[in-house]
């Protein structure tokens, strides 16, 4: 059997897997290259397979960088079934989606430079109709711990990864030349501490192990005291008379966060006219999708749930869907937590809110996730005193937090303790992070470690 890699090298992530055997050509996710410049040369570059040569895509959950080439792929002649949970279908619709009307909006954008300079305008890598047609491809969906036959003798079994809702890993039992082997994909790993979801569950045995290192080299703050620091930036942002502004994901983040507000809300820990904006339609209908799945929740919020009590529901909430509703914030001078996307401030929303408060010392920006090299939120996590929005420079005034604890990603320890329940695999290769989390991990994991290079490919 075959083994390659598709999704991610130096710097640039993104998880797209290669398994050949039997006969079968199986793919685990097929993401989006994501990273510091502007990555559309290599997402509309050759896949380095045959997309209508594969017969089945595991997606291991919704996130852009594992699921965003999937239009491209069904583009290129992908025409085998796309298997995964019932929420992350859910989700990566959402996610594709709204993945096709920001390209379609880029492309016009670009197209504008390029007509004044003559040349021809780029085309979208896929839009809304191919976003649909690429729906058609999901077939079955698959229950935690629940294996499933695919062709060629492969068995797969999803496991929760406690990521995102619906997220896995997956395990393949193949038949390779009259032996048994299992290959496991970590997918992204959740940090055990996670509010509304169940911790991983332990990896099972396997011969060879495909794992993230996103955080191979870090260890997470606990959460009761990341709660606690986003509760001094809020109380303390209210009293300078000023807004907090959190560029957030718009998957499990924005639910992470309106589940901590209740709960400061309800320990009476907030003021009572704090007004709470989720100004991100992604967001509101990703939300949506969580209510309609409590078979994914840890027993604590699955008991709200069953009392009747909506876990995302803080008293001054406000869903702003409408762009309208959204400039409306604008004039909002203090007393509001604004939650928008992206996450990492590279677009959305959240620049405009950023663009009114960044420079007011009386607000805040709190930062509650990753921000990979070059984006605006690491360059106002860095320290720069000025930034560029939308062309035009704005000082920065704002207090700036950044806050560790709330990750979707395991840390080293949890990555280790992961692993180390896999038995002791013969290979482990480290895909999705950058340099030194992938060494530090290799280092820590000892045994036969590969970082695979793009489109690396190796014979097992
Ligand atoms: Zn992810």
């Amino acid at each position: 059997m075959k083994l390659s890699f598709h999704g991610a090298a130096g710097g640039v992530t993104g998880s797209c897997h290669l398994l050949e055997v039997g006969g079968k050509q199986i793919l685990i996710d097929c993401g989006m290259f994501q990273g510091s410049h502007e990555l559309d040369e290599e997402n509309a570059d050759h896949f380095g397979f045959e997309p209508r040569d594969i017969d089945i895509l595991l997606l291991t959950h919704a996130h852009l960088d594992h699921c965003g080439r999937i239009p491209l792929l069904v583009k290129h002649g992908f025409r085998g079934e796309i298997v995964t949970t019932d929420a992350t279908r859910e989700l990566t619709r959402l996610v594709l989606m709204d993945a096709a009307s920001l390209q379609v909006e880029d492309a016009k954008r670009k197209a504008k430079h390029h007509q004044r300079k003559g040349a021809v305008p780029p085309a979208p890598l896929y839009d809304v109709p191919d976003v649909l047609e690429s729906l058609e491809r999901f077939g079955r969906t698959v229950r935690y711990d629940a294996p499933i036959d695919l062709a060629g003798g492969v068995r797969a079994t999803f496991g929760n990864a406690g990521h995102i809702l619906g997220s896995a890993w997956v395990l393949l039992e193949v038949e390779d030349q009259g032996t048994r082997k299992r290959l496991l994909f970590s997918g992204d790993m959740g940090n055990r501490e996670k509010p509304i979801l169940n911790p991983p569950t332990p990896a099972p045995p396997a011969d060879y192990v495909i794992m993230e290192s996103t955080y191979g080299d870090r260890a997470h703050k606990s959460l009761g005291e990341s709660v606690e620091e986003l509760k001094e930036a809020i109380l303390d942002t209210l009293e300078r008379g000023g807004n907090v502004v959190i560029p957030t994901f718009a998957l499990e983040r924005a639910q992470d966060l309106l589940y901590f507000l209740r709960e400061l809300e309800e320990k009476k820990e907030l003021p009572r006219f704090l007004s709470v904006f989720l100004d991100s339609p992604m967001a509101i209908s990703a939300t949506e999708v969580f209510r309609r799945h409590p078979e994914y929740f840890n027993p604590e919020t699955s008991h709200l749930f069953h009392d009747g009590k909506d876990p995302f529901t803080v008293p001054g909430l406000h869903f702003t869907r409408d762009t309208a509703e959204s400039k409306s914030i604008n004039h909002i001078r203090g007393g509001a937590v604004i939650m928008a996307g992206s996450g990492m401030a590279t677009g959305g929303r959240v620049l405009h809110h950023l663009r009114w408060n960044l420079w007011r010392k009386e607000s805040s920006a709190v930062f509650v996730g990753y921000a990979s090299e070059g984006t605006l939120a690491r360059r106002i996590i860095d320290g720069q005193k000025v930034v560029h929005i939308y062309g035009e420079e704005v000082r920065v005034a704002a207090r700036v937090y950044t806050i560790g604890g709330f990750s979707a990603h395991a840390d080293q320890q949890e990555l280790l303790d992961w692993h180390r329940s896999s038995g002791s695999p013969a290979i482990t290769f480290l895909v999705h992070g950058e340099a030194a989390g992938r060494a530090a991990l290799a280092k820590a994991l000892g045994g036969r470690v590969e970082e695979p290079t793009l489109h690396a490919s190796y014979s097992l």
